[in-house]
């Protein structure tokens, strides 16, 4: 085909040469047969240009160029073929496109692309479904303008998509959603929406079962209780073989009332995002309190407990859930670390916020378990935690008063050195 094109604009050159060759010869005005020929050639090249315009212009698809000579000829092929080319290329994207579409149409979790604004630029029918989102209209829309609840627009404004947000549809609120978003590209959001009303309802469902529990448990164990306590009270009626006895099962039901009583405080407080009461908390007062109750639980191990506090900070929140919270870290100070060793309770107030920090010289905790000691009933060792009688509830408890007072807690420890527990309460809940 190459040789084809060159041996024809080749042909084409040698027969206007020889032609006007001819004609000069003929007439005897050899520049003026040149021109007349290159003149023709010009004039023939150029309805060539014009077939090609026009074809470019208003062919339909699939109609082939018209027939060209020589190198014409070459040009109409290539163009369209490369034309042809490029159709395959687009149906092949196209039918990429469809699939993906219609994958993600099938899907029952919502999709929504969002440009770097948080304008919506396309979305799935799940969304349509979850979101209540309607095509096309809303295209172009803020999606804040569409899912109006303040919760998702302060998520939305954060731009911090770590944790996912929890919250009922816009459409339906019994329906609950939870909403991930990712940054992509220059900013875009890929938001994915899931209903997690029946994982949710389940969770609800393991708490009430807790928390049926524990209260059915208590009354029992009461009694229980009650009894072996008027045993006791009697033991010179006793035979001394079942005193020893005796005085376990009391020892062992005080354990299991404790284990009620933290699981019931759970319950309460996953019942609710916040606590109920928000008033100012004489952190001081309290922790004075909290310090010589540890130092009454350290008796005669004779631990040396330091206090300093600012009284001019103040929280605002629940005095019993906070107390409940410091007496947890207090007390672990006490329980572990061994005899006359040194812990260390601060209360103060910066720009940030106010802190609490319990820092004891304690046995400390390998890093590796520091991640999941916040968890119910994790224990670094299993087999200690039975003589100091923790529940392994406690600190599970601070970490949900410290959710619900928007605070957070920081654990270091270095093995046989001590650990140091920091609560950061945000200026907001500074009163
Ligand atoms: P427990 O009732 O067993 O104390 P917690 O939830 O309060 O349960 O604590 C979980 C685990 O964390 C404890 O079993 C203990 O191993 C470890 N721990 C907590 N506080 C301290 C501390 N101050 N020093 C060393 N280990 C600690």
């Amino acid at each position: 085909m190459n040789q084809d094109w060159r041996g024809a604009l080749i042909r084409h050159l040698l027969l206007l040469i020889v032609a006007a060759a001819l004609i000069g010869a003929v007439s005897g005005q050899y520049a003026w047969a040149l021109a007349g020929c290159l003149g023709i050639y010009l004039g023939w090249t150029l309805w060539q240009v014009l077939r090609l315009h026009k074809w470019l212009k208003n062919h339909r698809e699939d109609e082939p160029p018209p027939d060209g000579y020589g190198l014409w000829g070459e040009v109409f092929d290539s163009i369209y073929h490369l034309q042809r080319r490029n159709q395959r290329a687009r149906g092949r994207l196209q039918a990429v496109i469809d699939r993906m579409q219609e994958s993600t149409a099938a899907l029952r979790d919502a999709v929504v692309m969002l440009d770097a604004d948080g304008n919506l630029e396309w979305w799935n029918l799940a969304a349509e479904r979850l979101l209540g989102l309607k095509s096309p209209q809303d295209g172009g829309q803020a999606v804040t303008n569409l899912v109006r609840n303040p919760r998702f627009k302060e998520y939305f404004a954060r731009g911090d998509y770590q944790e996912p947000l929890d919250m009922p549809s816009p459409v339906d609120d019994k329906l609950l959603l939870q909403f991930q978003i990712t940054l992509y590209g220059n900013g875009e959001h890929l938001m994915l929406v899931r209903d997690v009303t029946r994982v949710q309802r389940l969770e609800q469902m393991r708490k009430d079962f807790v928390a049926n529990v524990s209260h059915e448990l208590r009354t029992p164990l009461t009694v229980i209780a009650g009894y072996l306590e008027t045993l006791l009270d009697n033991a010179g009626d006793i035979n001394p073989r079942w005193a020893r006895a005796l005085q376990q099962m009391q020892q062992q039901a005080a354990r299991m009332q404790a284990l009620l009583n933290d699981l019931l405080l759970l319950a309460k407080l996953e019942a609710t995002d916040y606590p109920a009461d928000n008033k100012p908390v004489a952190v001081d007062l309290m922790l004075l309190a909290i310090r010589n109750d540890a130092q009454a639980l350290s008796g005669a191990r004779g631990h040396r407990i330091s206090l300093e506090t600012d009284p001019k900070v103040r929280l605002k929140g629940s005095e019993a859930e906070l107390r409940s919270a410091f007496s947890n870290l207090v007390f672990n100070a006490v329980k572990y670390t061994p005899e006359g060793g040194e812990i260390r309770i601060r209360w103060w107030g910066d720009e940030q916020g106010a802190h609490l920090a319990v820092q004891d010289s304690g046995i400390g905790i390998d890093p590796k378990h520091l991640p999941r000691l916040t968890e119910r009933f994790y224990r670094v060792d299993s087999s200690r935690n039975a003589s100091t009688g923790g529940t392994g509830l406690g600190l599970a408890i601070v970490k949900h008063v410290l959710i619900r007072h928007r605070a957070t807690l920081d654990i270091s420890s270095v093995p046989g050195k001590g650990s140091s527990f920091v609560c950061h309460f945000p200026r907001q809940q500074v009163a």
